[in-house]
């Protein structure tokens, strides 16, 4: 098992599960969710709006997970999550560990093998870095020590600055 931190583009890693941090439409938006699309193409919004007419009508809830196929990226999936949004009161801690663990059920799901995360509701959505990163490797770390057998076995957080991947090596290295 094991759980990095690298700079560098979600849209090109060769992971077998990649994570949106999407809003709650599942319908697009600005970002990595906007960077996702772009770099998938025109297929995954259209695979977005059948969940939405289906099992997802009411869009997706802030800590849940759900995967589409990724089309056009090298990952073989994306998995879509809601961050609490800081700026509309959502402060709950307990709601941004659910996107990481949600989405790890999820990979399990699908027995992807590497997941790879952007700092979920670390952009738009307003919370502080270091509390994101804490977050995220506390609940990947405990979610791994629990399911010690199968899938997925590799979390790789994919950030785009030196501030934001030494905040999680800090978090690492803390766990
Ligand atoms: P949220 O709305 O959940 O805050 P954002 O997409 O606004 O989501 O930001 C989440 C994090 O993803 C931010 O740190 C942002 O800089 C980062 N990000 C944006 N584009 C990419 C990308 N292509 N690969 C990895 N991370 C990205």
């Amino acid at each position: 098992m094991s759980i990095s931190v690298e700079i560098g583009d979600l849209t090109q890693v060769e992971a077998d599960a990649i994570v949106n941090a999407a809003n709650s439409t599942l319908l697009g938006g600005g970002g990595v969710d906007g960077a996702i699309h772009a770099a998938a193409g025109p297929r995954l919004l259209e695979a977005c709006r059948r969940l939405r007419n289906t099992t997802h009508r009411g869009g997706l809830d802030v800590g849940d997970a759900v995967a589409t196929p990724a089309f056009d990226l090298p990952a073989s999936w994306v998995i879509h999550t809601v961050g609490p949004n800081l700026h509309r009161g959502q402060d709950d801690p307990a709601l941004l560990a659910s996107c990481f663990a949600r989405s790890l059920d999820v990979a399990a799901e699908l027995d992807a093998r590497s997941v790879a995360f952007p700092a979920v509701s670390a952009g738009a959505y307003g919370w502080p870095v270091p509390d994101v990163a804490r977050i995220a490797v506390t609940t990947c770390r405990g979610w791994l020590a629990e399911h010690p057998d199968g899938s997925p076995q590799e979390v790789r957080f994919v950030v785009v600055d030196e501030r934001i991947r030494d905040a999680f090596e800090d978090a690492i290295g803390m766990a």
